[in-house]
């Protein structure tokens, strides 16, 4: 950005909401503010951070949207891909008993979050269900057996019964958590878990809650009760992998590493090629045959993309 000696000085802020040309942010020293996005500064979302400054009168301006950690990309409108939020430290994907997910779209995720640069964290929320013998809990426990064996942290919540979300709540008190997961497995009731029963100040926006009143589609960032924050972002999460490479998907797989590099080409795909040290590993057993198809199906989907 280009520093003029006329310039009011800029604060540093943490944005809030992101509407089109305008939104709310938060400084550094705790003040919400209402700013206009200048047209050139590119297009804030939630989570950046800017610089704001004075524009005349009580009027906040958004000058400058500062480097972006990692990006988190949600299909808009139209189908296309469209940066919702920013600065993320976890993502929290969760599942439940029911709707039990498909392992290949768990997986999915945890690759699209590892693309991101951090570490998903797996919430197994409804748990209070895993004792409800009408679902087939015996295969929900096995699943999330193999993420746990695989290094993933599980966190178990209930919304309706012990063991409440406690062991949530205590997790994303650092750093700046996001919760996806496929529709019914309970994102909004653990937000409106987490987030404290006060009004946020909202400037333009109508909603005056953050325990769903507002019925909008709109991504906002919380700060919580014990100082971490969290994004409240509606929708499902489908998309995730447009810009992976194939390189990308076989790094999501924890268990691959340490037969990266060991193939006869260096550009393996760990498909069809010979020499593959994936395959072999595999076909020993130490890479599990489910999650070997489950990522050979992801290379096809995203090679068709
Ligand atoms: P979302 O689509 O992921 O945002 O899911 P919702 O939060 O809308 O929840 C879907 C349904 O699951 C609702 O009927 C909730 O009341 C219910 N639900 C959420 N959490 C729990 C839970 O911990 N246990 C049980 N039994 N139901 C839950
Ligand atoms: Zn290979």
């Amino acid at each position: 950005a280009q520093c003029h000696p006329s310039m009011n000085p800029a604060d540093e802020a943490l944005v809030r909401v992101a509407y089109g040309s305008h939104g709310l942010v938060e400084t550094l020293a705790g003040e919400h503010r209402d700013c206009r996005f200048r047209r050139n500064v590119g297009r804030p979302c939630c989570g950046d951070h800017v610089l704001v400054r004075a524009d005349g009168g009580d009027a906040w301006v958004v000058d400058e949207i500062l480097a972006r950690r990692n990006e988190f990309m949600k299909a808009d409108a139209r189908g296309r891909p469209q940066v919702v939020a920013a600065n993320l430290d976890r993502v929290l994907v969760v599942v439940a008993p029911r709707p039990m997910p498909s392992r290949d779209l768990l997986d999915r995720y945890l690759v699209a979050v590892h693309s991101l640069g951090i570490e998903p964290v797996i919430v197994l929320n409804k748990a209070e269900l895993m004792a409800d013998t009408d679902i087939d809990t015996d295969h929900a426990l096995a699943a999330i057996d193999d993420y746990i064996r695989l290094g993933y942290t599980v966190v178990r919540t209930s919304c309706k019964q012990s063991p409440g979300v406690t062991p949530l709540a205590e997790l994303v008190q650092a750093g700046t958590s996001i919760l996806v997961g496929q529709s019914g497995v309970g994102k909004s009731s653990l937000a409106h878990q987490l987030l404290p029963d006060i009004d946020i100040q909202t400037g333009a926006l109508s909603t005056t809650t953050g325990k769903g009143t507002h019925t909008t589609t709109t991504t906002i960032l919380y700060t919580l009760p014990g100082g971490g924050r969290l994004i409240d972002s509606p929708g499902v999460w489908e998309y995730g992998l447009w810009t992976l490479d194939d390189a990308d998907i076989a790094a999501g797989y924890p268990e691959f590493r340490p037969w990266l590099g060991e193939c006869r080409f260096n550009n393996c795909r760990h498909a069809s090629e010979p020499g593959c040290a994936i395959k072999a590993a595999v076909a020993n057993g130490e890479i599990t045959a489910r999650r070997y198809a489950a990522y050979t199906r992801l290379l096809e989907q995203n090679g068709g993309q």
